[in-house]
């Protein structure tokens, strides 16, 4: 899966506007009527829920809008250059190169049809016919259109999970996932195997969320060693994580110390998130027999009740996804009491002039 991409885009350029005198045959000085140069293309990005991956964005990665047509006499305006729209998926970060080496967010695109203005078009020159005055009746100038924007643009994709699931490999977090939702992930018996987060929708009577399955949290994985900062990126966004541990684990409590410790070394403020700790593989008769030692030992450590599922038999993973869900609400109702104004979302920059009419 690629969450990556470098892509280059270009606005159209705007259309020369002219110089051109009206000509007809009983009027020998004929006044100006050269029209103006048509508007730019602009390039945007906009969401769109049926595209899931950059992958679009793989093979062709040069993008340019049409150029304004320039103008004519008789004072007929160019046309103005068509606009292009770039689909991305929700959950695309939008950032630009600057001139230097620093990225500059322009956007953060999460829902369906939003759009983004990536590059501006150039505005269309003025034709001659706008240049008269009383002093200058005949103007011999007219301006040029202005090139359109171009810019080098990163692009992210952050999964929009509510709900991740973190641990250890081989806890069981892929066969979680297919036993819970309707996603198919890969499942063996080593660790790594899944090489991508994979997405599933769970659903609980009227109610439905997003699970992802967050592989591969290994130490180090913060400071970009091996898989694990990817990986990370892609729970940025969810609202609950469900710490998954095998029971069966020599040393459960240690592993999801370590897990932790991910999670706040990569910052992001995953640490703070809502968090379920359940314990999986309660099938197996060696974890039954350290049940009661192992909701004590964890729950003193979470200040929290700890769940025991199996993911392979589907025990208790229903009482679970409906924590999951009770939490997501409760996240929600909390965001919305405290930051009323991240409903009234500024995008930069604004389109201007593409749509401007002109009179002539
Ligand atoms: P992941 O690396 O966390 O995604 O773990 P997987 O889902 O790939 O599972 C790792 C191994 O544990 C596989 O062999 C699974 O069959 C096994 N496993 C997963 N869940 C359970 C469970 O609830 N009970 C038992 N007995 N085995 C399980
Ligand atoms: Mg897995």
């Amino acid at each position: 899966m690629i969450d990556r991409v470098k892509i280059y885009v270009k606005a159209g350029d705007g259309g020369n506007g002219i110089i051109s005198f009206r000509r007809e045959k009983y009027v020998p000085l004929g006044g100006p009527d050269g029209g103006d140069g048509g508007d730019g293309g602009n390039i945007y990005l906009e969401g769109d829920s049926g595209v899931s991956t950059l992958q679009g964005f793989r093979h062709r990665k040069q993008f340019g809008a049409k150029n304004g047509v320039h103008g004519k006499g008789q004072d007929m305006h160019g046309k103005n250059g068509k606009d292009l729209i770039l689909k991305v998926p929700l959950g695309t970060l939008v950032r630009r190169k600057d001139d230097g080496e620093s990225l500059i967010t322009l956007d953060d695109i999460v829902s369906h049809g939003q759009r983004s203005l990536v590059a501006q078009g150039g505005k269309g020159g003025l034709g001659n016919a706008r240049f008269v005055s009383s002093t200058n009746r005949a103007p011999r100038i007219a301006q040029e259109g202005q090139s359109g924007e171009e810019a080098w643009l990163i692009l992210d994709l952050k999964l929009i999970a509510d709900v991740g699931i973190a641990g250890y490999p081989n806890v069981g977090k892929s066969t979680l996932l297919s036993a819970v939702s309707k996603a198919k992930p890969k499942i063996a018996d080593y660790p790594f195997t899944t090489l991508e987060p994979v997405i599933g929708v769970v659903e609980l009577g009227y109610q439905s969320f997003v699970l992802a399955d967050i592989p591969g949290l290994i130490e180090g994985a913060h400071q970009g060693v091996g898989l694990g900062i990817d990986f990370l990126r892609h729970i940025e966004r969810t609202k609950v994580i469900i710490q998954l541990v095998d029971g069966s684990s020599t040393e459960p409590t240690l592993e999801m110390e370590k897990v932790n410790h991910e999670l706040k070394s990569y910052g992001s403020g995953l640490l703070n998130k809502k968090r379920i700790v359940a314990i999986n593989k309660i099938d197996l008769p060696e974890v039954q027999a350290h049940m009661s030692q192992l909701k004590s030992e964890i729950e003193d450590i979470i200040d929290d009740r700890v769940y025991f599922i199996s993911a392979a038999t589907g025990e208790g993973t229903e009482d679970l996804m409906k924590k999951a869900l009770e939490l997501i609400s409760q996240e929600q109702d909390e965001k919305i009491q405290e930051h009323q104004e991240d409903q009234y979302r500024i995008f930069r920059p604004t389109p201007i002039a593409s749509k401007k009419k002109r009179e002539s």
